[in-house]
């Protein structure tokens, strides 16, 4: 068994189509040559294709933020998983910002991953306790219900990868610790070995979120659970994206 890391950078509502540009042209030279991972950058919609053009025939992968789960009609403001199709790889659904601020409950989560697997989109899926859940011990109830309510059936099909992010530790600076981390995402994957089977527990991806940096990537990639991350804010500085990369590159990348 040896899963490919993933490091994921999710550039959120930032940058414009200038900036998006500039950013990954900065990025790319060094980036391009990082081995033995997936690196992966998430820009707002708008930029996906000029981000494509410069990353073309690159090492760099391509992945949208959200997706809605029809293929089109009247849904102004909506992008179907086949307008994405044809631009992306990969794509971020459940992410907590959506469940917190646009109303993505499990139900809606499970028809954008349905529908996005259904395009060849690879979904990076997210769950996560809310601070006053992990406060009350509830950390393991909530992973359950996310991981299991949703996408139950299609760790069958391949492709799809987890990033368990808590929501205290998203943006604020307060990163799990490594062991922490390790012994939920460890959670995870005994859930998918109960409930499918020990192959697919051992093949799927589950990335660590939530305030990584280049000072505490190392720390997170020494455990064995944890099969990447997916970064928010250190991903919009290319300096700091590019040595969180080479720093998983060199502790895990595999050959
Ligand atoms: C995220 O947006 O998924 C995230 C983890 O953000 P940050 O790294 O800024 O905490």
């Amino acid at each position: 068994m040896s899963r490919i890391p993933m490091i994921a950078g999710n550039w959120k509502m930032n940058t414009t189509v200038e900036d998006a540009v500039r950013l990954v042209t900065t990025m790319l030279p060094n980036l391009d040559k990082v081995s033995g991972i997936d690196k992966v950058v998430c820009p707002p919609f708008v930029s996906l294709a000029a981000v494509k053009e410069i990353i073309e025939g690159s090492t760099i992968k391509l992945g949208a933020q959200d997706v809605f789960y029809k293929e089109k009609g009247a849904f102004t403001g909506e992008i179907s998983p086949g307008m994405l199709a044809g631009l992306c790889e990969y794509v971020i659904i459940g992410h907590s910002e959506r469940r917190q601020y646009f109303g993505d409950n499990e139900e809606i989560i499970d028809m954008k991953i349905k529908a996005a697997m259904e395009s060849m989109l690879k979904p990076i899926f997210c769950v996560g306790e809310s601070l006053e859940e992990n406060e009350a011990g509830r950390t393991e109830e909530v992973l359950t219900r996310q991981c299991m309510a949703s996408c139950d059936r299609l760790y069958f099909f391949g492709g799809i990868v987890i990033a368990y992010e808590p929501v205290w530790a998203i943006g604020t600076g307060k990163s799990a610790t490594s062991e922490q981390a390790n012994k939920t995402i460890g959670f995870i994957r005994q859930l998918i070995r109960h409930r499918h089977s020990g192959e697919i527990a051992d093949n799927v991806r589950i990335l660590y979120g939530g305030s990584v940096t280049a000072a505490n990537i190392a720390e997170l990639m020494k455990m064995p659970e944890i099969d990447g991350a997916l970064v928010g804010g250190a991903s919009l500085k290319h300096d700091d994206f590019l040595s969180i990369a080479q720093q998983a590159s060199e502790i895990r990348g595999v050959s």
